[in-house]
């Protein structure tokens, strides 16, 4: 998986990098090096979040999806809903789709992989009609989110976050902390758009003539993403007319951690020399946990394979598999799973695709 996806260490840091190294050090959580999927087109543009467009940013998109595209392996049906799966008699026979014309299109299978993401796939398991049991009342239950904040510093010279690789190091020193702990990843800043709307200080979010200052100073701040390690006590459920409805009700010791966080996050950009600092509201792009998979049908969604403990033929294949929230950004462990999956379909043990 790391081979075809290209992942090597990035040890080029930039100038912002290095400018805040020794106040990592000092604080007692080292920067380190990260193993990152990005080959020798990276020439850090910085644009990573609104798509690479040097490709030097490996994604299935780029890699799996392009080699099974090319060798013929893979029919695409893009710009197209699936609205359910078919389930009868207790196993998975297709899916039924909406395409790009609006029809309503039925696809039969052996066997279908749900790969909606940890938002979208319980939805779907859920629209589609699961049988009652402890199992598929678990599904959408135990959303992990992975907050995360941007904390920024201001400092004297430019130091143009918004035209490096974000995340070329991270500090780990409080991975393993007893009370979940928290991983720092160094360093960006949002597009000026971005940064200028979710800024926020100790009273709120930032507008009028504070507003305008920090964005006249925008090519002196560094951003430093901290990521905490939740509890898994979120949900996705539908309401009564079938439409989406999530729930993050964080527990007083996870705001403890998080603001735990902040505070260490601070203090390194203090160290560091900023003159001041300033963060964002808690934002999250690292859904997991929604339909978790375990070895007792009572407390997961699919078994080890990823093949619902109540619908035979049906998997999941995406990052609501994961149990519990990973402490660092969690795509590398989604494609390993996925790609699990796939060898599991391929051995075809339980026959379903002969
Ligand atoms: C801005 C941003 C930055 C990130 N940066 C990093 C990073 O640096 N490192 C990292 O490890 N992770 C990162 N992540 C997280 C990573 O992208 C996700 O964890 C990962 O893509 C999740 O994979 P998935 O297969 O579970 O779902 P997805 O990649 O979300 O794939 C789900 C797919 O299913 C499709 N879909 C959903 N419902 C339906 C339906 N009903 N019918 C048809 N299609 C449907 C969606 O359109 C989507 O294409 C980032 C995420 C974001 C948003
Ligand atoms: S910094 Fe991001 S967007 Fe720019 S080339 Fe590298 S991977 Fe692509």
């Amino acid at each position: 998986m790391e081979q075809r996806l290209g992942v090597r260490e990035r040890s080029d840091w930039s100038k912002s990098v290095r400018k805040v190294e020794p106040a990592f050090r000092t604080l007692g959580a080292p920067l380190e090096a990260v193993r990152s999927y990005t080959d020798s087109n990276c020439v850090n543009l910085g644009s990573c979040l609104q798509g690479c467009p040097t490709n030097g940013g490996k994604s299935t998109q780029n890699t799996y999806i392009a080699d099974a595209l090319a060798a013929g392996l893979l029919e695409l049906r893009a710009d197209s809903h699936v609205e359910r799966v078919v389930i009868e008699d207790g196993e998975a026979t297709g899916v039924e789709y909406v395409g790009p014309d609006g029809a309503l299109t039925r696809v039969d299978a052996g066997a279908v992989v749900v790969a909606g993401g940890t938002l979208n796939t319980p939805q779907l398991l859920l629209r589609s009609g699961l049988p009652d049991s402890p199992s598929s009342r678990l599904v959408g239950r135990n959303l992990g989110f992975h907050p995360a904040r941007l904390v920024y510093g201001l400092f004297d010279e430019p130091q143009d976050n918004h035209m490096v690789y974000p995340i070329t190091a991270h500090a780990m020193g409080h991975q393993h902390d007893e009370d979940g702990g928290f991983v720092i990843e160094a360093t960006t800043i949002q597009d000026p758009i971005g940064f200028a709307t979710t800024l926020e200080d100790e009273n709120g979010p930032l507008y009028g003539p504070a507003l305008v200052e920090a964005l006249r100073a925008f090519r002196r701040w560094i951003g430093l993403l901290v990521m905490v390690s939740d509890d898994n006590n979120g949900s996705v459920q539908l309401d009564e007319n079938g439409q989406d409805v999530y729930e993050a009700s964080f527990t007083a010791a996870e705001n403890a951690r998080m603001a735990g966080a902040l505070d260490f996050t601070r203090d390194v950009l203090v160290e560091a020399g900023a003159s001041s600092v300033r963060w964002t509201g808690l934002i999250t792009t690292h859904q997991q946990g929604s339909c978790r998979m375990g070895s007792d049908p009572e407390r997961s969604v699919v078994d080890a394979d990823g093949q619902s403990w109540d619908v035979k033929r049906l998997y999941v294949g995406d990052g609501s598999v994961v149990p519990r929230t990973l402490s660092v950004n969690p795509s590398l462990t989604i494609m390993a799973l996925a790609s699990r999956l796939a060898e599991h379909l391929h051995a075809d043990t339980r026959g379903y695709l002969s």
